[in-house]
C-alpha cells in the first residue's frame, strides 16, 4: 500500500525524524486558518500518489493566508498524471540550502534490502540516476544487521556528503530505517532531505509503501487506507473476509473453492470465450475451503453487483467442502438473496465436481431454478457461461 506524502510524514515524526508541521485540508478555504497556524507563510502541497507533483504544478509557495486559498485553490482538483488532487497539505516552508536524497527498499534481485542516496537529490533525481549513476550511491544493507551507525557511516561516504551535515544525515538515516523496519515498508524514500540555512537536515517529502503481508500485525495501518480509492466492491467484499478481484474488460463472474482452480478457470474462460466475440471474465472470487451458504450468498452478491457481469460461473471441486454443501449453498444463497430484495436476474453456470457431486448435482436440479444450469465439466461450463455473457 502506497501512502501519500502527509502520511509518510506522520510516520516519519512518528519515529524522530525530522519534519516541518503541516495540516492537510480539502477545501480551499480551510487554508487561511492553518496558514495562519504555521506563521503565515506556507508550502502547498498536492496530496497524489505519484512522483512529479513539483514540476506539474502541485507543489507552490505561499507567501501569506490570502495567498494560501488561491494556492489550494489552484492546486485542489487539478489532475497529475491522471490522479485526481482531492486534499492538499500546508506546511512550514523551508529555507531550502541543499537537495539530497536517500531511500531505503528491498531488493528482491539480491535478496536483500538496499540504501540509496545521492548529494544531488531533488526534482531531477531520476535524471541523475539515469545519466550519472555513479551520483547515486547503492550499498546493500542486511536484514538481521540494518542499519547500525557503521553502516550508516558507510552510506554517507559513498554518496559524499559533505562533513559539516555527515553525522546529522547519518542519525536521520538510522532513524528513517527504524521506520521501514518498524512499519514493516517495502519502501521509504525522501527527496529531497535537504539542509536549511542554517543547517538543519530535515525531510521535506516522503514516500512510504507499506508491505500488504504485514497487515495481521500493523493494526494502525489499516486507517491509512484510501477508502476513497478503493474499489466499492473489493472494499465490501474485503468487508467480509472474501477475496474478490476485479478485471477490466470481461462479462464472466467467477467464483470458485481454491486459488489454483479459480486461476485455471480465468484461462479456461478466456479460451472459451475466443469463439464469442472474445469474452473474457470480469472479476474472480475464491469462496476458499469453508463454502456456507452465507459465504456463497456473500459471494454471489458481490459477483452480480458489477454491472460488468452478464453470467456466472461458479466452478467448485469439492474437497474438504463436500459439493452437497456447495449446492445448500447455492439454493440459499439466491433464496436470502431474493429475500434481500435483490432481483437476480443474470445466469449461473455451476459446475460440480469432486466429493459428493452426484448428491449436489441432485440438489441444484431439484430446486430448478430458473437461472442455474448445470454443466459437468469445466471445459463445457466455461463454453456456456461464455455463450450466455456474449447474449
Ligand atoms: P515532488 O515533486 O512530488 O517530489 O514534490 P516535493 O515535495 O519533493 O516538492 C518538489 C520541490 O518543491 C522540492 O524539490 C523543493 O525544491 C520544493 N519545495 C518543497 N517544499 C518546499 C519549501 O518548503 N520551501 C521551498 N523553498 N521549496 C520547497
Ligand atoms: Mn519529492
Amino acid at each position: 500500500m502506497d501512502l501519500f506524502e502527509y502520511q509518510a510524514r506522520d510516520l516519519f515524526a512518528k519515529h524522530d525524524v525530522p519534519v516541518l508541521a503541516g495540516e492537510v485540508i480539502d477545501t480551499p478555504a480551510a487554508a487561511r486558518e492553518v496558514a495562519e497556524r504555521l506563521g503565515g507563510r506556507a508550502v502547498v502541497k498536492a496530496q497524489v500518489k505519484t512522483g512529479g507533483r513539483g514540476k506539474a504544478g502541485g507543489v507552490k509557495l505561499a507567501s501569506d493566508p490570502e495567498d494560501a486559498v488561491a494556492k489550494a485553490d489552484a492546486i485542489l482538483g487539478m489532475d497529475i498524471k491522471g490522479h485526481t488532487v482531492r486534499q492538499v497539505m500546508l506546511a512550514q516552508t523551508a529555507d531550502i540550502a541543499e537537495e539530497y536524497y536517500v531511500s531505503f527498499l528491498l531488493d528482491r534481485t539480491n535478496r536483500t534490502f538496499l540504501a540509496m542516496a545521492s548529494v544531488e537529490g531533488g526534482m531531477d533525481i531520476e535524471e541523475v540516476a539515469a545519466t550519472k549513476p555513479e551520483a547515486l550511491a547503492k550499498i546493500p544493507v542486511d536484514s538481521i544487521e540494518g542499519v547500525t551507525p557503521a553502516k550508516a557511516a558507510e552510506i554517507v561516504a559513498a554518496a559524499r556528503f559533505p562533513a559539516a551535515v555527515a553525522d546529522q544525515v547519518a542519525d536521520v538515516l538510522q532513524r528513517l530505517w527504524k521506520v521501514f523496519v518498524a512499519e514493516d515498508a517495502l519502501l521509504v524514500e525522501v527527496n529531497p532531505l535537504v539542509k536549511t540555512g542554517d543547517g538543519q537536515i530535515i525531510a521535506l517529502d516522503g514516500k512510504v509503501s507499506l508491505d500488504a503481508n504485514a497487515e495481521f500485525r500493523q493494526p494502525d495501518h489499516a486507517a491509512l487506507e484510501d477508502k476513497g480509492a478503493a474499489n466499492p466492491l473489493e472494499a465490501a467484499a474485503k468487508a467480509k473476509g472474501l477475496n474478490y478481484v476485479k478485471l477490466e474488460g470481461g462479462s464472466v463472474g467467477i467464483i470458485g473453492n481454491g486459488a489454483g482452480l479459480v486461476m485455471s478457470t480465468l484461462d479456461v474462460v478466456a479460451y472459451a470465450g475466443e469463439a464469442h466475440g472474445g469474452v473474457t471474465p470480469a472479476n474472480f472470487l475464491d469462496i476458499g475451503g469453508g463454502a456456507s451458504a452465507e459465504v456463497m450468498a456473500n459471494g454471489l452478491e458481490i459477483i452480480l453487483g458489477d454491472p460488468d457481469v452478464t453470467s456466472v460461473f461458479v466452478n467448485v471441486f469439492g474437497g474438504i467442502t463436500a459439493c452437497d454443501a456447495v449446492a445448500n449453498g447455492i439454493v440459499q444463497a439466491l433464496q436470502l438473496l431474493t429475500s434481500r430484495g435483490e432481483e437476480v436476474t443474470k445466469p449461473l453456470v455451476v459446475r460440480l465436481d469432486g466429493n459428493n457431486a452426484e448428491l449436489g448435482r441432485k440438489i441444484l436440479t431439484d430446486a430448478d431454478h430458473p437461472l442455474v444450469e448445470q454443466v459437468d465439466t469445466m471445459d463445457g461450463a466455461a463454453q456456456r457461461a461464455a455463450e450466455l455473457a456474449a447474449k
